[in-house]
C-alpha cells in the first residue's frame, strides 16, 4: 500500500440492511488498504450488540464502540444501562458513543437527552474511556456538560456539522472532528471552510454509513468504502497529498487507544 491505511472511524456495520453482505464488505474494506473501522453499537438494542460482538470476532483491526444515542433517551433507564455496562465488561471498546444532544430532532425530551448523556459520561470517566459524541445543533450544551462532567480522557465530535467557532474550541481543548461524507455535499461551502481550518492532528473520517452517502451516490445506501472519498475530500480540501492525511488519522486513531 505504501500508506497508513483508510479508517472509517464511524459506521453502522450491525444495521440489518448489511445483513448477508455485512462479511463481503468488510473483506473488500480490508482488501482495499483499509487499516480499520469502528463500528457503533446501540445499547437500546441487543440484537445490535450481540452483532457488534461477532463483527468484532470477525476480523481482528475491527473496533466497537457502544452507547445509548439521544433519540432514544427518553428510554433510557436502568435497564439499558446495565445491558451497556455488561457489554462493556465482555468486550473491549475504543470509546464510549455515540452519545449527545440532538437539538435538531429533538427525537426525545431534552431533559431526557441530557440525563442519559450525563450518565453515560459519568460511565466513561470512571472506566477511563474516550467520547463518541453525536451533537447537533447542541455543541455549546454539549462541551458546557464536558467541563461539568469535569470529563478528561479523549473526545470525538462525530460527523461535525456545527459551526466554525464551535469547531475552533472543540480543536483548542484537543478534541477530535470526524468528518464525513457531508463535506461533499455541494452545499457545504461552510463545513469544508471547518475542514480546512481544522489541524491534521486534530481531524478524523468517517461514513456513517449505511447514512450519508457522499457524493456522486447521494441517496443511495452507504458502506464504509465511501471513507475512501470522504479521506480524497478532506486531502484536496486541505491541499495535503493523501498518504500525509492518512498518516495524520492514523496517529490521531492511536492516541484514542489505552
Ligand atoms: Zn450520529
Ligand atoms: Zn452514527
Amino acid at each position: 500500500m505504501g500508506h497508513a491505511g483508510y479508517i472509517d472511524f464511524h459506521c453502522h456495520l450491525d444495521d440489518p440492511c448489511f445483513d448477508g453482505e455485512r462479511w463481503r464488505i468488510i473483506d473488500q474494506c480490508f482488501s482495499s488498504g483499509f487499516s480499520s473501522l469502528v463500528t457503533v453499537a446501540d445499547a437500546y438494542d441487543e440484537n445490535s450488540l450481540a452483532r457488534t460482538a461477532e463483527i468484532l470476532d470477525y476480523h481482528g483491526a475491527m473496533a466497537a464502540v457502544a452507547g445509548a444515542h439521544p433519540h432514544g433517551a427518553d428510554g433510557y433507564g436502568p435497564a439499558v444501562e446495565k445491558q451497556l455496562l455488561a457489554f462493556l465488561d465482555r468486550r473491549p471498546v475504543l470509546a464510549l458513543g455515540e452519545v449527545g444532544l440532538d437539538f435538531h430532532y429533538d427525537l426525545a425530551k431534552r431533559e431526557n437527552q441530557e440525563a442519559a448523556f450525563r450518565r453515560q459520561v459519568a460511565i466513561a470517566r470512571e472506566r477511563a474511556l474516550p467520547l463518541v459524541i453525536h451533537s447537533r445543533q447542541a455543541e455549546a450544551r454539549v462541551l458546557e456538560i464536558l467541563n461539568l462532567e469535569r470529563f478528561a480522557a479523549p473526545v470525538v465530535f462525530h460527523c461535525y456539522t456545527g459551526d466554525a467557532a464551535d469547531a475552533a474550541e472543540i480543536c483548542a481543548r484537543g478534541y477530535f472532528l470526524s468528518f464525513s461524507g457531508i463535506i461533499t455535499f455541494k452545499k457545504a461551502e461552510a463545513l469544508r471552510a471547518i475542514v480546512a481550518a481544522t489541524p491534521l492532528d486534530r481531524l478524523l473520517s468517517e461514513t456513517d454509513s449505511p447514512y450519508l452517502a457522499p457524493e456522486p451516490e447521494r441517496g443511495r445506501t452507504n458502506t464504509p468504502l465511501a471513507v475512501m472519498r470522504v479521506a480524497q475530500k478532506i486531502a484536496e480540501i486541505k491541499n495535503t497529498d493523501i498518504s500525509v492525511l492518512l498518516t495524520g488519522i492514523a496517529g490521531n486513531f492511536q492516541r484514542l487507544r489505552p
